[in-house]
C-alpha cells in the first residue's frame, strides 16, 4: 500500500517502440503494484473495437485537443502516427500532489517534456531483442496493413536512437525477466 504523505507521488515513465511489449510490461507492473495511477491520456484517434472511453483512453476530437495545446491543458503531448496524445496537466499534478505514484505510458517525445517538466521523474526505455524480431512481432499482428508497419518500423528506429536519454533500459528479450527486471526498478522508489 502507498503511504499517503505529504510527499508527492514518484512518476514513472515508459517509453517502447510499438511491438516492444510494453502494454504487457506495463499490464504486469500495474498487477504487481495495485496502488501505482496509470494515467490515462487524451487522444484524437478514433477507439477501437476493443477499447473504452475512459479507460484506455479519453477519446477528443482533433479541435478539442489542439483547443488543450492553446490552453496549456497537456503536461505533455505529441503526434504519434498521425494522431494526437497528450496527459491533461491538471490530472497528473492532483494524483502526484495526493501522493500516489503514477505511471506514464507515452513516446519519446512527451517522455522528453516530461523530464524537463518533471526532473525527479524515471524514465524507462523497452528495447525489442533486435530489429528482426520487432519487425516480425509487428507483421504478425494481422490488423495492421503493411503501410503502417513501414512507418511503425521507421519510427521504432528513431525511437530506438533515443533511448540513452532514459534512466533505466530494459531489453525484452524473454518477458518473465523483462518483468522482474521492470518490478525491481519500480521497487527502488516505490513506497
Ligand atoms: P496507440 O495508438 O497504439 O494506443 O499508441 C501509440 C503510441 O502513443 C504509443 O507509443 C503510446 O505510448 C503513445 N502514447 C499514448 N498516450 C500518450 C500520451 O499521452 N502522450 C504521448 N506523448 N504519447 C502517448
Amino acid at each position: 500500500m502507498s503511504s499517503r504523505t505529504n510527499k508527492p507521488g514518484h512518476l514513472f515513465v515508459i517509453s517502447a517502440p510499438s511491438g516492444a511489449g510494453k502494454t504487457t510490461l506495463c499490464k504486469a507492473l500495474c498487477e504487481r503494484f495495485p496502488d501505482i495511477r496509470f494515467s490515462i491520456s487524451y487522444t484524437s484517434r478514433p477507439s477501437r473495437a476493443d477499447e473504452t472511453d475512459g479507460v484506455d483512453y479519453y477519446f477528443i476530437t482533433k479541435e478539442t485537443f489542439i483547443k488543450g495545446i492553446e490552453n496549456g491543458k497537456w503536461a505533455e503531448w505529441a503526434e504519434v502516427h498521425g494522431n494526437f496524445y497528450g496527459t491533461s496537466s491538471e490530472l497528473l499534478n492532483r494524483t502526484l500532489s495526493a501522493g500516489h505514484d503514477v505511471l506514464l505510458d507515452i513516446d519519446v517525445q512527451g517522455a522528453m517534456q516530461i523530464v524537463r517538466n518533471y526532473p525527479d521523474s524515471v524514465t524507462i526505455f523497452i528495447m525489442p531483442p533486435s530489429p528482426e524480431i520487432l519487425r516480425v512481432r509487428l507483421e504478425s499482428r494481422s490488423t495492421d496493413s503493411s503501410d503502417v508497419i513501414a512507418t511503425r518500423l521507421l519510427n521504432a528506429e528513431k525511437e530506438m536512437a533515443e533511448k540513452d536519454r532514459y534512466r533505466h533500459i530494459i531489453v525484452n528479450d524473454r518477458l518473465p525477466e523483462a518483468i522482474a527486471e521492470l518490478i525491481s526498478i519500480v521497487e527502488k522508489y516505490h513506497r
